[in-house]
């Protein structure tokens, strides 16, 4: 699997197994074993899944040397305090059993917590005071890169305004029929590779029509078709499943291009869920 570069050097494998929704304990810990064993070299957890701990003891004994696997968590949005993220960081680390993550995420760039506290801009200095502080943790070798995930424009300019450390990342809702193409522009003109989370739809492209008929054409799957678009783009694709089976086909999504006339249509598919405004999401 090739890689690509962040905007701080480091590189980081072109598609990342997601773990949203795999229960702690066997499920999640199997899942991770199996998709090491598949081949991937990138993991994708956070604190609020609950599964951090079944994922540190699939990675150690996994086999794989730690400097061969790409790990990121994300800071949940109960801690957006300086203070709250320092310690956020360390209890992932713990549960992790790391030294060091590879991605650390802002996971939301606006909790309702903040909105209710602190009125229509909380955010923007909580965000401002959260960064600093995994900047230090950047200082500190605790990450060796940072991002943000669930970042609009509005939010991505806010944040710049006071930021020593350009985000690498952000990870963002984006799958056929699901582009944010405003998100994506304001991304990309600061280097900052996007992230496709749910970019099989969170299992909603499986019964379309179109994605099927096309994924046929290809001789693919529908998750491998999805897979290929997110590449295609120029995204990162964080596939989740805890099927041995689908954890490994999902992979099997490098050895075709699509036409561009395809790309459209997958990038115009009308879907039934859009992303969720950041703004106005209840968590
Ligand atoms: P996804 O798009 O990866 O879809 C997962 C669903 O597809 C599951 O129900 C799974 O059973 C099904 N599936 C997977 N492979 C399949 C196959 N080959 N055939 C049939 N069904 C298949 O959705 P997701 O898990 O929500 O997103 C991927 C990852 O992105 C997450 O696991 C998580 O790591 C990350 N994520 C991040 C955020 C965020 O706010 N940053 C939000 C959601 C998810």
């Amino acid at each position: 699997m090739k890689d690509y570069v962040l905007n701080n050097g480091v590189k980081i494998p072109s598609i990342g197994f997601g773990t949203f929704l795999a229960k702690d304990g066997e499920e999640t810990y199997r899942a991770v074993r199996a998709a090491l064993d598949a081949g991937y070299r990138h993991i994708d957890t956070a604190a609020i899944y609950g599964n951090e701990v079944s994922v540190g003891r699939a990675l150690a004994d996994s086999g794989v040397a730690r400097e061969d696997i790409f790990v990121t968590t994300k800071l949940w949005n109960d801690n957006h305090t300086a203070e709250q993220a320092h310690a956020a960081l360390d209890e992932s680390l713990t549960k992790l059993g790391l030294d060091y993550v590879d991605l650390y995420l802002v996971h939301w760039p606006n909790p309702s917590s903040v909105r209710s506290e602190r009125g229509a801009d909380g955010w923007k200095e909580r965000n401002a005071a959260v960064w600093s502080a995994m900047e230090a943790d950047l200082d500190a070798g605790k990450t060796r890169a940072l991002g943000v995930s669930n970042f609009m424009k509005h939010h991505l300019d806010e944040l710049l305004k006071t930021a020593r450390v350009t985000p690498a990342v952000n990870q963002i809702r984006l799958a056929p029929g699901v582009y944010q193409t405003e998100a994506i522009e304001a991304s990309r003109a600061h280097g900052i590779l996007l992230e496709a989370w749910g970019p099989l739809g969170q299992g909603e492209l499986f019964a379309n029509e179109t994605v099927r008929a096309m994924a046929d054409k290809y001789g693919k799957t529908v998750a491998q078709l999805a897979v290929a678009w997110s590449l295609q783009n120029g995204f990162l694709p964080l596939p989740k499943s805890v099927t041995p089976e689908r954890i490994a086909s999902n992979l099997d999504a490098l050895d075709v291009t699509l036409s561009a006339e395809d790309m459209e249509t997958l990038k115009n598919l009308p879907v039934q869920q859009g992303a969720d405004d950041p703004d106005v999401v209840s968590w």
